[in-house]
């Protein structure tokens, strides 16, 4: 089985580099395919409140029958109940669903500046973590600006963002100010909706390395340091996403792919998006 490998957080505690994603996953699936990526070798389980199958989530650790330790668990709290009594209650909602007494990480899902609460969710969530209810705080979405305001005016840096994230969209400047901060970046959509798969740059170094698009595009964001969260609930393309760490992408091919970037995204923009 793969082994995968951490990246540090800022806080002491770690994240599996390569984690499955739950979004649009039904909730009569999701315990199979909870349980099948956990048998497949996934030791990450990327949920939210917003994909409404926390249920699935924690059936299938359950089915699982892996020891609690073993299995890294995120959640985030939706755009809706940003502040403090929201949040708090947001994540024991979460919490009593999955059926944990403790998330390995929660994430502000995005940070709504119009509303303008997320400072305040943030205070809540260094309480939170310091009573215990998770072990990790970090954030999704959020561009410089939202960073440095939270970690200006509470002196606690997020161990993660979680952000739209692929060669379509490579946002250089956004990882290294991730980077700066001891940040680890996580990439969402990281497979880009298969934009990319038949650009030469990606078809030619998986003819090269012998793997498909979809490996060779998660391959340059292990190689750029960020981690992923691929979403299959194929159990032969769940394998195929986690099978990422007996080649390498030259220079070259790192290169070429970064330059598919043209910064558009999928999914809506952090500086205004509020859906609540
Ligand atoms: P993804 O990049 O993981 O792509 C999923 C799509 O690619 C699915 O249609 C799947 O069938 C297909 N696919 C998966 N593996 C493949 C392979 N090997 N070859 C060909 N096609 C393959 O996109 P996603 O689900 O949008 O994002 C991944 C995860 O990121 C989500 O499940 C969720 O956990 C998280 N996410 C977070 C946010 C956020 O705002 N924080 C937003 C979107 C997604």
């Amino acid at each position: 089985m793969t082994d995968i490998p951490h990246l540090p957080f800022n806080d002491g505690n770690s994240i599996p580099q390569v984690g499955f994603g739950i979004w649009k996953v039904p909730p009569e699936i999701a315990a199979d395919a909870v349980a099948s990526a956990l048998k497949t070798g996934y030791r990450l389980i990327d949920g939210a409140y917003l994909y409404m199958n926390e249920a699935g989530l924690g059936e299938g650790l359950r089915r699982s029958g892996l020891p609690r330790e073993e299995v890294f668990v995120t959640t985030k709290v939706w755009n809706n109940e940003h502040g403090a009594t929201k949040a708090r209650a947001s994540v024991e909602r979460s919490l009593k669903t999955i059926g944990l007494d403790r998330l390995d990480l929660v994430l502000i899902h995005w940070p709504v500046p119009s509303q303008d609460l997320y400072v305040e969710t943030w205070k809540a969530f260094i309480e939170m973590r310091d009573e215990g209810l998770m072990r990790s705080i970090g954030v999704s979405n959020f561009n410089v600006d939202h960073l440095e305001r939270i970690i200006g005016e509470t002196g606690e840096v997020p161990v993660l963002n979680q952000i739209e994230c692929h060669p379509r969209l490579a946002q250089p400047e956004l990882r290294a100010a991730n980077a700066r901060h001891g940040i680890v970046t996580q990439a969402w959509t990281p497979l880009g909706q298969g934009q990319t798969f038949e650009a030469e740059a990606v078809a030619s170094a998986a003819r090269r390395a012998g793997k498909s698009p979809a490996q060779v595009v998660l391959r340059w964001h292990i190689q750029n340091g960020t981690a992923v969260i691929p979403r299959s609930v194929n159990p032969a393309r769940q394998a195929e996403n986690l099978d990422l760490f007996d080649f390498d992408l030259t220079e070259a091919e790192m290169a070429a792919i970064a330059a598919l970037d043209v910064g558009v995204r999928t999914g809506p923009d952090p500086s205004v998006f509020k859906m609540l």
